[in-house]
């Protein structure tokens, strides 16, 4: 599933090649992908100038001066800039024709999702979508909406306020959108592994200077993934390459059983809140 690092390093190597660009017309082969498309994609995109693509979380928003299109990969998602002659595969989607300056420059912006938990909604100029009206700051730095609502920006100090009097196991508590947006499973397995909590604590027990080591444990992988990510940034515009999922070292993700990097000891496995959940019992505590 495409986590926040993927989704950045999507739209890294999208913008080049939209930005600027002007829609000529919008080709939907199926009239829903996880909801229905609604109207305006089709009827006021054509016509209109891409001026931006940004994120908000683990959305990409297409700006226009008549609106925005609104974007999520979903589990299987994926965004191609290809020629228009390119053959249509089962689970391509959408199309964005754009047009171009010169002779055969014209590209289409390509949405292919297998399994269709992705979206493709519409935000009107001005307005901001109800599926990004509560979401909590942006953990990177820099990142648009990386202040919340109250401009609290997000660090240790932040976390450790809005944890207080929670029961929630802090592994819950980090995957909570309200609370921080695109800390997905693995990175929030990465991160506590790194900060040495354990993700069964409950969120209202860990410490301000341990919050405080989180956060920047937080943003190191993200900005590091978002790093190694950079140098697959050709998948995206290559008709033949895999979607642009990129391995990773994983220290606790995924690895279950195995022995832990830092002691050796047998890593735990256990669900929280149906999700597998991987730490060192001995340690994070
Ligand atoms: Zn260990």
């Amino acid at each position: 599933m495409p986590e926040l690092p993927e989704v950045e390093t999507t739209r890294r190597g999208l913008a080049p090649h939209l930005v600027g660009r002007t829609i000529e017309s919008v080709l939907l082969r199926r009239p829903d992908l996880r909801w229905p498309i609604p109207p305006e994609i089709a009827e006021r995109l054509p016509g209109q100038r891409i001026t931006a693509i940004r994120r908000r979380a683990k959305y990409l928003l297409l700006d226009t001066d008549a609106g925005s299109a609104l974007l999520h990969l979903g589990m299987s998602g994926s965004l191609r800039v290809l020629p228009p002659s390119t053959p249509v595969g089962a689970h391509d989607h959408v199309d964005l024709v754009l047009a171009g300056k010169a002779r055969g420059s014209a590209r289409v912006l390509r949405f292919n999702d297998p399994r269709r938990f992705g979206c493709l909604l519409w935000q009107p100029p001005g307005e901001t979508h109800a599926l990004l009206r509560d979401l909590g700051p942006e953990p990177l730095p820099g990142d648009p909406g990386g202040t919340a609502f109250d401009g609290t920006a997000f660090d240790g100090n932040y976390l450790f306020a809005r944890s207080r009097g929670r029961s929630a196991p802090v592994k819950a508590f980090l995957m909570d959108q309200r609370i921080v947006v695109g800390v997905g499973n693995i990175y929030v397995a990465e991160a506590l592994f790194a900060a040495g909590i354990s993700p069964l604590r409950p969120a209202g027990r860990v410490s301000r200077e341990r919050y405080v080591r989180l956060a920047a444990e937080i943003v190191r992988i993200l900005t590091h993934a978002i790093d190694r990510g950079g140098t697959t940034l050709r998948d995206f515009i290559s008709p033949d390459g895999a979607p642009g999922y990129f391995e990773q070292e994983l220290a606790a993700y995924g690895r279950g059983g195995a022995p832990c990097p830092r002691c050796g000891r047998a890593l735990k496995q256990a669900a929280i809140g149906q999700r597998a959940t991987v730490w060192c019992g001995h340690c994070q505590r």
